[in-house]
């Protein structure tokens, strides 16, 4: 083995790599990131869109829930995380005169809103709402008690099944999110298509997957949705989700660690060599190869990702393991190759000369957009397109979540744009997968995607949301639409795939290997020097800095 140039490597510098960077450095380990792209924060950044248009938005990631504040205190950074006081908005497919609007600072005006969906007469329930509003309660305080036992076991080694149900103390509630598929438990415990539907999208956000799957790839979405910071709330960074990786590329600096940018990976190997080529400034032009050598490689890109730079990616090979598994929990033997990732998800940031109005008269375009506006994502609708999109056809009723970021904070807008009402608005469409998307037809299925996103929209608008679209600089109009093979290009996402990869328990199974501290800590890899630091370590999906934080203690305890 070539003598170590550095104590840790890190290959990537999305927001995980930059916490792994920072505790490791504050540690006194001498650490190298290297990041391909010019800029730091991967999915989590935040980037003037429009021409000419003054406003910072979140371009991919924009919600905080699973971010401990453990890390935000160890690490010290200054971030301020605003709550909602609106949950969601759901108006009714059938008649969007009347909607769900679940509102935490007024249990009464939510439980008059259950009432209100479950009386209209398009109300797919045979028995209404009214139960439908204690169910919601019953519900979300089971998911307050798995959170309560899971969430302080994320940023500590592993629990293993038996422990993890230990903890959470309740078989029931361990049978309905745990062992049972969760489609299950939703039909069993609400009556109504809408209310159901709500609850089912925390399991479908970036998974490509049916609520009553076998496989329980919606429980475990569910999950992590569900156990935030041990309530599951979705808060608002101010400045952006570009500030919360700003202040932990603040903290790696401070500390010491060397980030370097226009650095692209393109070898590792078992021993920690890493091969990269670096390109010099625009007025440089120069690309040259360097390579450095780490006593640990972190991995914050994709473990499928990983294994390409291993030249691991033959059939014949047995590569990337975690746990004595996949990092994603695919592969209980640890000995098959990883499957390619499949992201499920269409991004569209739009900019608005003002909120557009609503067809239902009695929720304000504030409070509607100022939460998730789910947008024909009943439980049928989600099944109904989760068939059709597994056909090979974009849904003819696309289901889309919809959040406006400059109502609870207008920080990001120019006080001359914030001063004359505009706004920026994020979509998030599900079931769009990325099977459907080539190098040469992904031009017109963006068209179509975005198409799809805009009448999904324009079904519950007062108004065609074109009315309310800010033109740019050149007079084109303000919408981006990001489709799964564009986020494989900006972001290196194999598939479009936001998690990286398929989301993985919690908890090890109970004859996991526990030999090693990456084992315990699910970061561990093939190779004993070479862990994953991002999104694809055991807990590490969302912008959550858990896969960064544990690769980092297992670094430090296998010293
Ligand atoms: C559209 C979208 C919306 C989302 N919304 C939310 C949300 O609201 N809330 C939430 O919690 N999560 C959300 N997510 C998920 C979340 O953003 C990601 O799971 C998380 O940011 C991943 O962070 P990471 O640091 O592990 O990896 P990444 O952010 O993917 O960073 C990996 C880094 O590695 C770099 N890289 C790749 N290959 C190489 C190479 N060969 N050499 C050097 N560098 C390389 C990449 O350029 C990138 O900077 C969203 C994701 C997307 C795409």
């Amino acid at each position: 083995m070539a003598h170590p140039t550095h104590d840790v490597v890190i290959v990537g510098g999305g927001h995980n790599g930059l916490v792994a960077a920072a505790y490791l450095a504050k540690a006194g380990r001498s650490v190298i990131l290297l990041e391909r792209d010019d800029h730091l924060g991967g999915a989590a950044v935040s980037a003037d869109a429009f021409d000419g248009v003054d406003a910072r938005l979140s371009r991919y990631s924009y919600l905080v829930s699973l971010l401990p504040k453990r890390i935000i205190d160890e690490l010290g950074l200054d971030l301020r995380l605003a709550r909602r006081r609106y949950s969601s908005y759901t108006p009714n497919p059938a008649d969007a005169s009347v909607g769900l609007l679940v509102d935490h600072g007024d249990p009464g005006a939510t439980r008059a809103s259950f009432d209100r969906i479950g009386a209209g007469p398009v109300g797919t329930s045979p028995v209404g709402t009214g139960t439908d509003a204690a169910a919601w309660d019953a519900f979300y305080r089971d998911t307050a008690h798995l959170a309560a036992a899971i969430f302080p076991t994320m940023t500590e080694p592993l629990p293993t099944r038996s422990e993890a149900r230990r903890l959470l103390g309740d078989d029931s509630v361990w049978e309905q999110f745990i062992e049972r598929p969760i489609g299950e438990s939703i039909r069993n415990r609400f009556s109504h298509d809408l209310v159901r539907g709500v609850v089912a999208t925390d399991g479908l956000i970036g998974t490509f997957t049916s609520t009553d799957a076998a496989t329980l790839d919606a429980n475990r979405c569910l999950l992590y949705h569900v156990i935030g910071n041990g309530t599951g709330d979705w808060d608002v960074p101010i400045g952006g989700i570009g500030a919360v990786s700003g202040e932990l590329e603040k903290a790696a600096r401070d500390a010491g660690a060397h980030l370097v940018t226009g650095a692209e990976v393109i070898s590792v190997s078992p021993d920690g060599e890493v091969h990269y080529r670096h390109r010099g400034d625009a007025q440089e032009r120069s690309v040259d190869s360097r390579s450095v050598v780490g006593r640990r490689v972190l991995a914050n890109v994709a473990p499928w990702v990983l294994q390409g730079l291993l030249g691991e990616t033959g059939p014949e090979t047995s590569v990337s393991v975690s746990n004595g598994s996949d990092p994603n929990g695919n592969d209980p033997n640890g000995t098959d190759p990883i499957a390619r990732p499949e992201g499920a998800q269409v991004k569209v940031n739009l900019m608005l000369t003002r909120l557009p109005r609503l067809r239902d008269a009695s929720v304000s375009p504030e409070a509607a957009f100022g939460g998730t506006f789910h947008i024909n994502e009943t439980l049928s609708q989600l099944e109904v397109a989760y068939e059709e999109a597994t056909h090979g056809t974009i849904p003819a009723v696309l289901p889309c979540e919809i959040y406006c970021h400059s109502l609870t904070d207008p920080s990001i807008l120019s006080p001359e744009l914030a001063a004359s009402g505009a706004h920026t608005l994020t979509v998030f469409a599900l079931h769009s997968p990325s099977r459907w998307l080539t190098e040469e037809n992904n031009d017109s299925y963006r068209g179509r995607l975005q198409a799809a996103v805009l009448a999904s929209l324009d079904s519950v608008l007062a108004e065609p949301i074109e009315n309310v679209l800010m033109t740019d600089a050149a007079g084109r109009p303000c919408i981006e639409t990001k489709t799964t093979l564009d986020l494989e290009h900006a972001l290196a996402m194999p598939g479009g795939n936001i998690f990286h990869g398929p989301l993985s328990w919690p908890f090890l199974e109970d004859d996991d290997p526990q030999r090693t501290a990456a084992e315990r800590w699910g970061v561990a890899t093939g190779h004993p020097r070479i862990y994953v630091c991002g999104a694809g370590a055991r807990r590490g999906g969302g912008v959550s800095g858990i896969g960064g934080h544990n690769a980092a203690m297992a670094v430090l305890e296998g010293d």
